[in-house]
């Protein structure tokens, strides 16, 4: 499954193709949305973006195209009106004159009212896009201080999307790793500086992982994410067992919590 900051890539790349453009054709497979293909034609493209592991696209005139790629949906970008042999089926596909935009294998597709889409039963209880530019310290710390969440262990919750969109496996090992913190400690217990350090990491990583355009295993660098905010993003524990800590030498280790695996080092997380 990928996580946030591949997610805001792959959104970026079809913004770039199409947004601002308008629909020349819009095509969907399923029945139930034959109806919206007149009605769609010649509306602009106005934003596509993710929503925690959805997409939005929403067009002018107030429709909103909600899709999302469970393991096997895949959007690529082709040449206008361009429909490139595939073993696998298509979806739906946007056509504007100066690129098309095809998804592949997605079986939730669906079209709601813009001003409704709040209310989609899977973006309704969502935590915010942890690469939301607007997504301040203050917010995470309240958010990680609440009765609803304080009482879980950090293992749990960094995974639930509830308690913020947006991060997943690889992110959480290296949002722990790099706060100093131990996975099977519960927020509620940590101290002061311990939950600044936490929040901080949980809004710098993900951001500087989504900066760098890609990830890569360390390469025997220092950890020195917070200072370096856009050149490289590599991995500090995660993938990495059997290997030294980067910043103390001691044998990163792998384990399952919370049904996932979770890599990290004894010595640095307390
Ligand atoms: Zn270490």
């Amino acid at each position: 499954m990928p996580e946030g900051p591949e997610i805001h890539r792959a959104a970026d790349t079809l913004a770039r193709a199409v947004v601002g453009q308008s629909l020349q054709r819009i095509w969907f497979a399923k029945p139930e949305l034959k109806q919206y293909e007149e009605l769609l034609e010649g509306c602009r493209v106005q934003s596509i973006a993710p929503r925690g592991k959805a997409l939005l696209t929403e067009f002018e005139g107030g429709l909103t195209l909600y899709t999302h790629n469970q393991l096997y949906g895949i959007w690529k970008v082709v040449r206008p009106g361009a429909r490139p042999d595939s073993k696998r089926s298509l979806r739906v596909a946007i056509d504007t004159a100066k690129a098309s935009i095809l998804l592949y294998s997605a079986s939730d597709v669906e079209i709601w009212p813009s001003t409704e889409i709040d209310q989609h039963p899977l973006i309704r209880r969502l935590g915010p896009d942890v690469l939301d530019p607007d997504l301040d310290l203050t917010t995470v710390a309240t958010r990680l201080q609440s009765k609803r969440f304080a009482g879980r262990t950090l293992a749990a919750l960094l995974l639930d999307q509830h308690f913020l969109a947006g991060i997943g496996n690889y992110l959480r090992s290296e949002i722990l790793f790099q706060a100093g913190i131990a996975a099977e400690r519960r927020a509620g217990d940590l101290s002061e500086d311990e939950a600044a350090r936490l929040v901080q990491a949980c809004i710098a990583i993900p951001k500087r992982s989504y900066l760098s355009r890609g990830i890569s295993p360390a390469v025997g660098m220092r950890a020195d994410y917070l200072n370096d905010s856009e050149s490289s993003f590599q991995f500090h524990v995660f993938d990495r067992a059997g290997e030294p800590c980067l910043e103390c030498g001691q044998i990163i280790e792998r384990v399952e919590l919370a049904g996932r695996r979770l890599y990290r080092c004894t010595r640095c997380q307390r």
